[in-house]
């Protein structure tokens, strides 16, 4: 079996190779290892291969996680640990209750599933509080699938005009998740959509460049279709293993 290091080699390799047959620079796509159901010390080992942009679905999960990952997630205010350029980051890219904004605006850099006003106005109250700004993506929903969540595209411009009058959130851009598929070209006109809306709606937002599209089976789709960044899981780390329990996952060797 592969290791994280020579996964990450992989998949570093087809971003590359995806960005020189849609002729955009590498610099342009963000990775990020999806981390959910898997070990503290999985992450310890993608970060000691080089990797510092992370994704986590649930609050509680990271919550416990990173008491184990302080030295390589230090806090905003925290002098010790790693800092600048060394200093890893992670994103909230699960579906966020409300009940939970208090914390994530403390435990992430970012909320990547903003899809309604509600949570965008509570997050802004939690980012005021602590005196920061604090970045937000977008969900999109663009399939019909129950499950999935994010907000309707007839319904997207409303969100944007909210969320920009809340001064303690920045709006970086969409995202979202296509019907899942084992094969990647189902994705393209998901891919396509959300690249649409962007452009639609970016002259009236300047800061909402971000397109958060493409996992581990469609991530070079993703790519040729102008993602900035995307977010793989299995690929990186193997099948997830969802009967591991809470002391496994927070294990840090
Ligand atoms: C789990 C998850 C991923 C990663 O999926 P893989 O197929 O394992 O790469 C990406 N984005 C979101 C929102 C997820 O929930």
């Amino acid at each position: 079996m592969a290791t994280i290091a020579e996964n990450l080699a992989r998949i570093r390799e087809q971003i590359a190779e995806a960005c020189r047959r849609s002729g955009r620079a590498e610099a342009d796509v963000a990775l990020m290892a999806v981390s959910k159901m898997h070990p503290a010390a999985a992450i310890r080992e993608a970060w000691q291969a080089g990797q510092r942009l992370f994704g986590e679905n649930r609050v509680q999960e990271w919550q416990e996680k990173q008491q184990s990952l302080t030295d390589l997630f230090p806090p905003a205010t925290s002098a010790t640990g790693h800092s600048g350029a060394e200093a890893a980051k992670v994103h909230l890219i699960g579906p966020l209750q409300s009940n939970k904004t208090n914390r994530a605006a403390e435990l992430f850099d970012a909320i990547d599933t903003v899809d309604s006003l509600k949570i965008a106005t509570r997050l802004n109250t939690a980012a005021q509080a602590v005196g920061m700004r604090l970045p937000v993506l977008i969900e999109v929903k663009l399939s019909h699938e129950e499950s999935k969540h994010g907000v309707v595209p007839g319904e997207l411009g409303c969100l944007l005009e909210g969320v920009s009058a809340l001064a303690n959130l920045v709006a970086g851009g969409l995202m979202t998740v296509p019907p899942w598929s084992e094969q990647a070209e189902p994705a393209r006109p998901y891919f396509r959509e959300l690249r649409r809306l962007r452009d639609e709606f970016l002259p009236r937002y300047p800061t909402l460049t971000g397109l958060s599209m493409g996992m581990s089976n469609d991530f070079t789709v993703g790519i040729e279709e102008g993602s900035t960044c995307v977010r793989v899981g299995t690929a990186l780390f193997g099948k997830r293993d969802y009967s591991m329990s809470k002391s496994q996952l927070i294990e840090s060797n």
